[in-house]
């Protein structure tokens, strides 16, 4: 009786997890739309009741120009999500990115992120330069010539003279990119305008500039910064880095792994993505990164496991007390 009793409760535990491993699916959805809203803090209050109720977390920012976030959850909660979000007219084209998320802990949550996070800020992408920024009801005005992948790949054919321009931080850059790109010198965002006004790259004016980054909205702000610029021809990929790698996976022109801003850390398009990150420590091929030791220290560092964390100039000192 005892036994008989064993063997059923061990086969409803089994029938219990493939249930649950049939009905739930860790997602990750990465989206934004530059379009003027009029009213941020309605949208916030109505983003954040909405993921409160259907158990999301992630985080959304919303601006007069528009929102902008990565959402983690069930799938149909993600969809859920995804059919509100669409009914409200300036956010009924939002191009979603879908990615595989680690995994949803007991209470049906995403383990990528530690909670919802909804705000309304000034910019929804921190160029520092919100009053540059133009936006209408068909998007960013003034910015660069959006390129699918396949698109890319024709123009990266028909010309000799393509650049590719990361639109990233140089840390994201340093465990994947496309071949050959440049690679600005920054830490955040912010340092881009700075940068492009210092003239370091007016050599580039008069050639085809290819902008990417990681899901597109960095390169919508950064590309019209660019065109106002005087850069003659610049473009944008289109969905980003996610979506060419969707496409084209470590086969095309991509080389390397996505650095994500959640607990992923990254993500690889196929299981032959090339490891191009070198460790600050030891100099071994890695695409781990890790934060400065000290705790009150966001500088970030390509770091492979044995290292596992080497300390900024600043910390330096402190670590090797
Ligand atoms: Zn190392
Ligand atoms: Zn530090």
């Amino acid at each position: 009786m005892r036994d008989r009793s064993r063997v059923l409760s061990s086969k409803q535990a089994v029938s219990r997890a493939a249930y649950n491993l049939q009905v739930s699916t860790p997602k990750i959805v990465l989206f934004y739309v530059f379009a003027p809203l009029a009213d941020p803090d309605a949208i916030r209050v109505w983003q954040r009741d909405l993921g409160e109720g259907l158990g999301l977390r992630g985080r959304v920012l919303i601006s007069q120009h528009g929102i902008n976030g990565t959402l983690g959850g069930d799938l149909r909660a993600l969809k859920k999500w995804a059919r509100s979000f669409r009914s409200y007219d300036p956010f009924k084209t939002v191009d979603l990115k879908w990615s595989e998320g680690t995994g949803l802990d007991a209470d049906g949550l995403s383990v990528d992120f530690p909670k919802l996070s909804v705000k309304v800020r000034d910019e929804i992408v921190s160029f520092g330069a919100p009053d540059e920024l133009r936006v209408d009801e068909n998007g960013v005005v003034g910015g660069g010539i959006h390129l699918s992948p396949e698109r890319l790949h024709d123009l990266v054919e028909s010309r000799d003279d393509v650049v590719f321009f990361d639109g990233r931080n140089a840390l994201e850059a340093e465990i994947g990119r496309f071949r050959g790109a440049v690679v600005p010198d920054v830490e955040t965002t912010r340092d881009f305008v700075r940068l492009l006004d210092s003239g370091a790259y007016d050599d580039l004016k008069g050639k085809p500039v290819v902008t990417y980054c990681t899901g597109g909205i960095r390169c919508e702000v950064l590309s019209s910064l660019m065109v106002s610029r005087g850069f003659g021809e610049v473009y944008q990929l289109d969905g980003g880095i996610v979506r060419y790698g969707e496409e084209y996976g470590d086969d095309g022109l991509w080389e390397g792994s996505l650095y994500v801003f959640d607990k992923r850390g990254s993500v690889d398009f196929s299981d032959h993505a090339a490891v191009v990150g070198v460790c600050a420590g030891c100099g071994a091929a890695t695409k781990r990164t890790a934060n400065c030791p000290d705790a009150s220290c966001r500088r970030q560092f390509v770091v492979c496991e044995q290292c596992d964390a080497v300390p900024c100039a600043e910390h330096g000192a402190l670590s090797a007390r």
